[in-house]
């Protein structure tokens, strides 16, 4: 299963969003980022002033998109929506931004993804909520200065590493999601079960909990295909058996692990006896790029102790022997 969201069909996301908390007490884990913005958005409210634009980095489905809806509601106003790779001209996003109401939210998901000539052009409108417009065309052209209404402008990056530093010093608020543990991912199986009305048991919720990668959309992915499961070959009820066997069929990793996961532990036991190996000669033997490696991948594998970081490069742990059914040492096994 692929965390992030471009390989969703049309159903399965708006079945997510369906699922997608609404409010600051809806939203489970994430204690320290929550507490900090419930601070910063009731002072906003008491002073009627937009919040400060906010940056939500870590990697892809722990709820960046559902926080940035989660703060325009409990700040009681809009929200607009956009992504990096979307907007390409600057004119897009002043249309945009000149749509904006006061205190109105606007959400760029993978702002590392904006272009330099956007990214530049959202620098006086975050700073300042000043943009400079061309008007008429030829001989005419000239560039006019337009207010803004005060707006908040929150970016999500599952990238940080690839955010410019002037565009990082541009957001007063900046908030890291981590992933989330198995108690914390059962809750929010639990709570999806009672929105998709299908019966759970706890044991059952734990069950896929614990093989969701730390992250909330693999959670309610898993739920959606064990209920079918349930449906189907069960008696529409999930329970801990009929989880066993719907992840069974789907082929889930027992810990979660997904393809990539599975081929970077491969890679450094087979290629690397076991490490330690740099990151870039890791990143070439698996033929992905270093710094996705670094920030999607490897802070899980970190996580959950099946690498670790040495001043010499990555070492895989005796978990990731385990866990492949490999030997140490490279003797055969039987
Ligand atoms: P991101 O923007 O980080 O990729 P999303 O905010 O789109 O992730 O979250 C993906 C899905 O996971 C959402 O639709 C939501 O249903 C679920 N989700 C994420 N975080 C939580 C949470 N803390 N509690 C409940 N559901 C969550």
């Amino acid at each position: 299963l692929d965390p992030s969201a471009e390989n969703f069909s049309q159903e399965e996301l708006d079945i997510e969003r369906a699922l997608r908390p609404v409010t600051f007490d809806d939203f489970t884990g994430q204690a320290q980022v929550l507490e900090n913005l419930k601070v910063f958005v009731e002072a906003a409210n008491l002073r009627n002033e937009a919040l400060d634009h906010t940056l939500f980095h870590g990697p892809p489905g722990l709820g960046k998109t559902t926080l940035a809806h989660i703060l325009a509601n409990e700040l009681g106003v809009g929200i607009k929506v956009t992504s990096g790779p979307v907007l390409d001209k600057p004119g897009d996003l002043a249309g945009l931004l000149t749509n904006l109401e006061e205190r109105d939210v606007l959400f760029i998901d993978e702002i590392h993804r904006l272009s330099p000539i956007v990214e530049e052009y959202l620098y006086s409108a975050m700073e300042d909520y000043k943009i400079d417009i061309m008007i008429e065309t030829g001989p005419n052209a000239r560039s006019v200065q337009i207010n803004l209404h005060p707006f908040t402008l929150v970016g999500a990056t599952t990238r940080s590493g690839l955010l410019t530093a002037p565009m990082r010093a541009r957001f007063g608020i900046t908030s890291r999601l981590e992933y989330y543990t198995t108690e914390l991912l059962s809750t929010i199986v639990e709570r999806s079960a009672d929105i998709l009305k299908v019966p759970i048991t706890q044991e059952a919720a734990i069950e896929i909990a614990g093989r969701s990668r730390g992250t909330p959309r693999i959670s309610n992915a898993l739920l959606r295909r064990v209920r079918d499961f349930a449906q189907i070959k069960g008696n529409g009820n999930i329970d801990i058996e009929i989880s066993r066997y719907g992840l069974k069929a789907l082929n889930v990793d027992t810990h979660g692990l997904d393809e990539m996961d599975n081929k970077i532990l491969a890679t450094i036991i087979e290629k690397f006896k076991g490490g330690p190996v740099g990151i870039t000669t890791l990143a070439t033997a698996v033929s992905e790029n270093a710094e996705t490696i670094e920030e999607v991948y490897e802070p899980f594998l970190i996580q959950q102790g099946f690498i670790m970081r040495t001043p010499r490069g990555r070492e895989v742990t005796e978990l990731a022997y385990k866990h492949l059914g490999k030997l140490k040492g490279g003797t055969q096994g039987g």
